[in-house]
């Protein structure tokens, strides 16, 4: 009876988070819905434990329609790996913007102003309780700051719904920043997925 439950609310869910994409696919709400191929809703696995934000969609993403693919999303994969997590089992990913700013400019404050309701509504629905901000656009669109991402990574804030909200680095600047040595950002970024597989076991 208790799984029927869970199972029903967590229909509820799908159903909800399927309204909202079905609402982004025909948004006109900022520019970039004029230069998009695809938008960028959501990639791996709907659940309340462990969210991770990224920026904005890149050419290959607006290609394929999937956040994190490309040599960035290879690499995101082998970080969550190193701990034996893997995006078809115990993440969902989403994006600051949902369509492609061109050139893979930063986001418009009014861009992020008016995506900021299907990435609201992503968050209440699914309420997870570790949010991974990563990167420089989606730590300060969520946290409210302008601090560089190398002050606040690895660093945990209170965020929406009582969870618990970390920023991390994004893959494309530890493709930019290749060294492993001791204090470097892949060395820190390993750092900081050792801790959020600690607190997500500690979840219930
Ligand atoms: S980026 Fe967001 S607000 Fe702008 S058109 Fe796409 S879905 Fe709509």
């Amino acid at each position: 009876m208790k799984d029927n439950l869970v199972i029903s609310v967590l229909e509820n869910e799908l159903e909800a988070l399927n309204q909202i994409k079905e609402k982004c696919l025909h948004c006109t709400g900022c520019n970039l819905h004029k230069t998009r191929t695809n938008i960028v809703f959501s990639g791996g696995v709907p659940n309340h434990k462990m969210m991770l934000i990224g920026e904005a969609p890149g050419f290959y993403e607006d290609q394929k329609g999937e956040p994190f693919v490309g040599k960035a999303g290879q690499l995101l994969d082998k970080i969550l790996a190193s701990v034996g997590f893997s995006r078809k089992e115990h993440l969902y990913i989403c994006n600051t913007l949902k369509c492609r700013p061109p050139e893979n400019r930063d986001p418009l404050p009014e861009e992020e102003n008016a995506c900021r309701e299907y990435l609201n509504a992503q968050i209440d629905i699914l309420k997870p309780k570790i949010i991974l901000l990563c990167g420089r656009i989606a730590a300060h669109a969520m946290l409210g700051t302008t601090q560089g991402i190398t002050r606040i990574r690895g660093k945990w804030f209170e965020g929406p719904n009582f969870s618990k909200m970390m920023p991390i680095y994004h893959p494309s600047y530890l493709l930019r920043n290749d060294s492993r040595e001791k204090g470097s950002p892949k060395w820190q970024m390993w750092q900081d997925i050792q801790e959020i597989r600690k607190v997500y076991d500690q979840m219930d």
